[in-house]
């Protein structure tokens, strides 16, 4: 039976964070999520950007039954394939989607976004304030949905190795008043390829294109790595930007 977890204060949510990194740090990634279940059963999520790697944590979740919500933010800008992939996953593997949106109007939620002419004369989108845009159509939401009375940890599929900025994070973590676990952040990226072509886990329909991290459609936000860039650095590239804020506040 999971306990419930009430933490009046921050410093009791990250004395316990920093006992689960702790503990979790000598598990395997199955493990880590059986004990994260264990833990805290129906009031904890998981959260997805239905990305290239997406794969990884959903299968893990499908094979290991547990029977998590997974919430999913559609930010408005994502590529037709991302979608596509989300409901082929869900289906493949009956999990429990949750899609949340920004609950602002439609003229808020974009009006940062802007068509041009692209170099082969198509017209595409682009962002012309990128912070702005992520924090109505991502931070937002998803301090919404982290602040459900029925949510007390989270789990997310990031990785050390997708970029300098997360090659220090612990496994376990305090994120806006929740414990944050990540249990495949010590997975080498081929690790990551090795298991999905082992358990045939359906692929991105935009990884065979060279895409490495998949976020939102518009030009300014996501692109192919260059040769010799990390995984990441297709996202924003013109800009300094690295997340879009989703993982960075580890406070309330
Ligand atoms: S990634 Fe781009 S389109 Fe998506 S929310 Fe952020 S700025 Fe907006």
């Amino acid at each position: 039976m999971a306990e419930t977890h009430a933490y009046p204060d921050l410093n009791a949510l990250k004395a316990r964070a920093e006992a689960l990194n702790a503990e979790f740090a000598s598990l395997d990634a199955d493990a880590r999520l059986r004990r994260a279940w264990e833990l805290f059963g129906d009031r904890l999520i998981a959260t997805t950007s239905f990305g290239r790697d997406a794969a990884l944590l959903l299968h893990h979740l499908h094979r290991l039954k547990i029977p998590v919500r997974v919430y999913f933010m559609d930010t408005g800008f994502h590529f037709p394939e991302t979608l596509a992939y989300r409901d082929t996953l869900s289906k493949a593997w009956g999990l429990d989607i949750r899609t949340v949106s920004s609950e602002r109007t439609e003229l808020e939620r974009r009006q940062y976004a802007e068509t041009e002419t692209g170099p082969d004369g198509a017209a595409r989108l682009r962002i012309t304030n990128i912070d702005a845009c992520c924090a109505i159509n991502k931070v937002e939401v998803q301090r919404r949905f982290l602040a459900l009375p029925d949510v007390d940890a989270f789990v997310s599929g990031l990785r050390r190795d997708q970029s300098p900025a997360r090659k220090d994070m612990p496994f376990v973590a305090v994120q806006r008043g929740k414990i944050k676990i990540m249990p495949f952040l010590d997975w080498p990226h081929e690790d990551v390829d090795l298991y999905l072509r082992l358990w045939e886990a359906p692929e991105h329909p935009l990884a065979h294109l060279g895409y490495t991290s998949i976020g939102c459609s518009p030009s300014t936000c996501t692109r192919p790595p260059l040769p010799g860039e990390d995984a990441r650095s297709g996202r924003w590239a013109d800009d300094a930007k690295t997340e879009c804020g989703i993982h960075l506040d580890t406070g309330f």
